[in-house]
């Protein structure tokens, strides 16, 4: 693997994290193309297919996180890890020019392939997605406090499935960051306030910004 292996890239933009403990700060996006999912609520159709977009050097794609002029990454998808070990080598080159790396990845995939330093941000899919046992859950043996797991929740009964996965897998002892974010319209914000208020459960609640700022539609942001 050397800095000139590639890529497949469905699109780069610098905007506002939307997601993740990071939501608000100024990010550099890199979204990989392809996805082994087919999640029902997907909101990055155009990034499922493993031929969408162009291939790029690891090279090409660092050049383009420093001109962005901001020191946070996110690496996502599609699914990231479906691009084997070029994707691992783009997040140490990355962190190897000094940038806070983040991956978001769906959870299927084995991320021990990720060096050491990298930011993974896992995907626990849930029953409404359709590929709740897609999940590989070895990786919750690999998790440090940096961190963190998404439940993207549409119904009570994804809201008991994630509380079940929380206290099945003690993850509250591996992370501090459990992330409850309503699929956008199916859950109501308020409602999953409700359930929170009154279970208490160890998570933090999470729209998604970007989805407010710009709308629910909009690529590239
Ligand atoms: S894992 Fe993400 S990109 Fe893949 S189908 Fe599900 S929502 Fe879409």
């Amino acid at each position: 693997m050397t800095e000139t292996s590639t890529l497949r890239v469905t699109e780069k933009f610098l905007s506002i994290q939307g997601e993740s403990t990071h939501a608000g700060r100024l990010c550099y996006f890199i979204r990989l193309s392809g996805c082994n999912l087919r999640c029902r609520y997907c909101d990055t159709l155009y990034a499922q297919s493993f031929t969408s977009g162009s291939e790029e050097t690891i090279t090409s794609l660092v050049a383009g996180a420093r001109a962005s002029g901001v020191n946070l990454v996110e690496i996502t998808g599609g699914e990231p890890l479906a691009q084997g070990p070029a994707a691992a080598q783009l997040c140490r080159e990355l962190l190897a020019a000094g940038f806070e790396v983040l991956v978001e990845t769906n959870g299927s995939a084995d991320i021990g392939i990720l060096p050491p330093g990298t930011i993974r941000i896992l995907d626990c899919k849930t029953p409404s997605s359709g590929e709740a046992e897609q999940m590989n859950f070895d990786n919750y043996e690999q998790l440090t406090p940096r961190d963190e797991i998404k439940f993207v929740l549409s119904n009570r009964q994804d809201y008991d499935y994630a509380r079940d996965i929380i206290r099945r897998y003690r993850l509250e002892e591996k992370t501090p960051h459990l992330i409850f974010s309503p699929v956008w319209p199916a859950l109501p914000p308020r409602q999953l306030a409700a359930w929170l208020i009154a279970d208490r459960p160890p998570v933090r609640m999470q729209l998604q910004l970007h989805k407010y700022i710009w709308g629910p539609e909009q690529q590239g942001v």
